[in-house]
């Protein structure tokens, strides 16, 4: 049977996980979230005092971090460092600057690419991160280029964080939001930019469901032909 790959990149914040989850669950389709992989190894660095700016230092670590994903019975995906379940750790603010910067390192990505090309050949899947339509999955049935305006997105972020029980400052989120942009469109290898295919979906006007119902609309548009 064909898998079917919907790739879903875009910035930070622009509401791509909770997104492609709830869509991937209406699809009876794998979610994979590839930040979360990006976010394991600036887990591991930080917790293991390695400077993430640091490229032979993140290098030489790679063969010591075994990242996996697993699915649990609840159907979401639990990412396994080393054995260990860090699904919440990874989550904490101070990991997504780790997370960017062990992510603009060549080894990193290449080392990640295989096992992020695996999961579309055995599984139907929803994809999202950040060069998923350009550079992990190019023949993606589907491309979809999430975004939102930076301070929409700093908003959602901020009562995400809220919800989890730590709140953070409005203008600080939308400071590292900025930073995370600028980092991750202007690095060398697999900067954040959108597919010449792939169809913009900009869900700054729009609540969380009427994103939904435009993400699965395009999906469907595109997939029933
Ligand atoms: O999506 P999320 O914010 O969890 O990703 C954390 C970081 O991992 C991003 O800021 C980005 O630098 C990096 N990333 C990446 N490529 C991906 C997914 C994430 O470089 N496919």
């Amino acid at each position: 049977m064909k898998q079917i790959a919907i790739a879903i990149d875009g910035p930070s914040g622009a509401g791509k996980s909770t997104l492609a989850r709830r869509a991937a669950a209406e699809l009876s389709y794998l979610y994979v979230d590839t930040g979360a992989i990006y976010r394991s190894i600036g887990y591991y660095a930080r917790k293991n005092g390695i400077n993430p700016k640091n490229e032979s230092a993140v290098l030489a670590a790679l063969p010591n971090i075994q990242v996996e994903l697993c699915y649990g019975s609840d159907g979401l995906q639990h990412m396994m460092l080393c054995g260990q379940d860090v699904t919440k750790e990874i989550r904490l603010p101070e990991i997504s600057l780790y997370a960017s910067a062990v992510s603009a390192f060549p080894g990193v990505r290449a080392h990640l690419l295989e096992m992020q090309r695996e999961l579309a050949r055995k599984n139907s899947v929803i994809m999202d991160g950040r060069d998923i339509g350009t550079v992990v999955l190019p023949d993606a049935d589907v491309k979809i280029f999430l975004t939102a305006s930076p301070e929409a997105r700093a908003s959602r972020r901020c009562l995400e964080l809220t919800q989890r029980g730590t709140p953070e400052d409005y203008d600080k989120v939308l400071r590292e939001i900025e930073q995370r942009d600028y980092e991750d469109s202007h690095r060398a290898v697999a900067p954040l930019r959108q597919a010449e295919d792939a169809v913009v979906l900009d869900t700054t006007n729009l609540d969380f469901e009427q994103s939904l119902a435009a993400l699965l609309h395009i999906i469907w548009e595109r997939t029933s032909k």
